[in-house]
């Protein structure tokens, strides 16, 4: 089963040919831990976890490192701990855990190394002292600037010459900065801010170096893949490319460079101007969109309805259809064993590119099937265990296929309590049949009916 994947260097799907089956690399940028990860934020983290545990699977659990970073350094970060009155280790610290929390909860595997910035200060100023020494980068008033001028192969990635760049883009103008174009490496720190002591002066990183000295650090300076959303194809995964590259005398920093499209929500662009903003958090704990809470393997199967390169339409009813079918799953599959290896076709879609929509109505084919036969049944359980869509402990698959259900179940009891009233027995005993399919007991005793889960 050859794995292709499509490249955005290359424009292209190409065939995946990793530089060492034994240890396959991925890099993922990972979020700034400054406030809540939004629903968009979820994309990449979902996405690049299915591709993880494709690879696990290919290659072998023990041969894949997948590497995520917390950019824990960052203005906004200041910012906020300022507005805030915490402490910076205190806001990142403590937005860092929600992160992983979250991650969790919907299903994903941990990243095999979740540096942080401020693990990595050392790896960073070696690599800024490269490009300064290799003519790539120059110092001007405290700063440390990366030279674009220095290197023919900026634009590589996003297909844009250097004159376009600057007509497009919002770029920084400073007068230390002999480009436009150029961009940070490396900026002075004053008074109490964040800086640590470099042969340019107490500083802090800018925002691209970190990945490629990360990168470096934990995967070498050539690794198989990197992602990312979409958005930061331009300037963040340009400007990596370029450092790297330019630290390592052109050696590529990456062979395989994937994006994930972006997510709107109802049709419009998430925003917090337009009130459409919304947070993993609040999907999973608070009743505040389409008035109720979701499931984290509600939120991660709605994510996979769509291709990951294709923009994603985040509405309440594509979470209230995905729901349905989590909890049809839940409870057809609850104290089914499960079998050896998942459905070879789940696998050849995946294997497409990560074909998840196709991928999907395979499941559904088999799901049909696992109605009727205790072999598709464990087939389609361990193919929803591989991708994260069913977890094995007893008592969350009970919460997802019995609890959520308890407004219809309630809804089923009083309807067979007011057929009894009225002597229609024989309905009464059809509605009983009815919630016995739920996989709920009824008892009816003197305080009234009461319902429980059957294990
Ligand atoms: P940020 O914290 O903004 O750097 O974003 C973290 C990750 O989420 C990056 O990979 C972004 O590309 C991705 N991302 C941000 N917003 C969206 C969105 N609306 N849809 C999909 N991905 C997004
Ligand atoms: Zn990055």
């Amino acid at each position: 089963m050859a794995l292709t994947l499509y490249n955005t260097l290359a424009r292209e799907k190409q065939v995946f040919k990793p530089i060492d089956a034994k240890n396959v690399r991925m890099y993922v940028c990972g979020p700034t831990v400054y406030d809540f990860a939004h629903i968009g934020n979820a994309r990449p983290v979902i996405v690049f976890d299915v591709l993880f545990r494709l690879l696990r699977h290919i290659y072998g659990e023990s041969h894949v490192t997948y590497v995520r970073n917390i950019t824990d350094v960052e203005d906004k970060i200041i910012a906020r701990a300022a507005e805030r009155g915490v402490s910076i280790r205190d806001l990142t610290e403590g937005t860092a855990k929600v992160y992983q929390e979250d991650a969790l909860a919907l299903g994903n595997l941990p990243p095999t190394l979740e540096p942080r910035v401020t693990d990595s200060m050392p790896e960073i100023i070696a690599m800024i002292a490269k490009l300064v020494a290799n003519k790539h980068a120059y110092v001007a008033e405290g700063h440390v600037l990366f030279d674009v001028s220095s290197d023919p192969d900026y634009g590589k990635l996003s297909r844009r010459a250097l004159d376009e760049m600057i007509a497009g883009a919002r770029v920084e103008v400073a007068p230390y900065k002999k480009n436009p174009m150029d961009f940070v490496l490396w900026k002075p720190s004053e008074g109490d801010m964040p800086g640590w002591d470099s042969p340019w002066g107490k500083g802090r990183p800018g925002w691209h170096i970190e990945c490629s000295a990360m990168g470096e650090k934990h995967l070498g300076e050539t690794f198989d893949i990197h992602g990312g959303g979409i958005d930061l194809q331009f300037p963040h995964h340009e400007n990596e490319i370029a450092q790297s590259e330019g630290a390592h005398h052109g050696k590529p920093i990456a062979n395989y460079w994937m994006h994930n499209g972006f997510l709107q929500v109802e049709g419009e662009k998430m925003s917090k101007s337009l009130g459409n903003f919304i947070t993993i958090r609040e999907l999973l704990a608070e009743k505040v969109f389409g008035g109720q809470v979701w499931h984290g393997r509600v939120l991660r199967l709605a994510m996979l309805g769509t291709h990951y390169r294709q923009p994603i339409d985040w509405t309440v009813d594509r979470l209230a259809q995905t729901k349905a079918t989590i909890m049809e799953w839940a409870r057809m599959l609850h104290g089914e064993l499960s079998a050896d290896a998942p459905d070879d076709e789940v696998m050849s879609a995946l294997s497409d590119d990560l074909n998840s929509p196709a991928a999907l109505a395979a499941i559904y084919g088999l799901a049909s099937a696992a109605r009727a036969n205790t072999g598709d049944r464990r087939r389609l359980k361990r193919t929803l265990s591989f991708l994260g869509l069913y977890a094995d402990e007893r008592d969350t698959d009970f919460a997802v296929g019995h609890e959520l259900d308890a407004a219809k179940i309630e809804g089923l009891i009083a309807a067979r309590n007011a057929a009894r009233r009225a002597k229609n027995f024989a309905e009464a005993d059809r509605l009983r049949g009815e919630i016995s399919t739920l996989g709920v007991a009824i008892e009816d005793g003197p305080g009234g009916t009461t319902w429980k889960v059957v294990s």
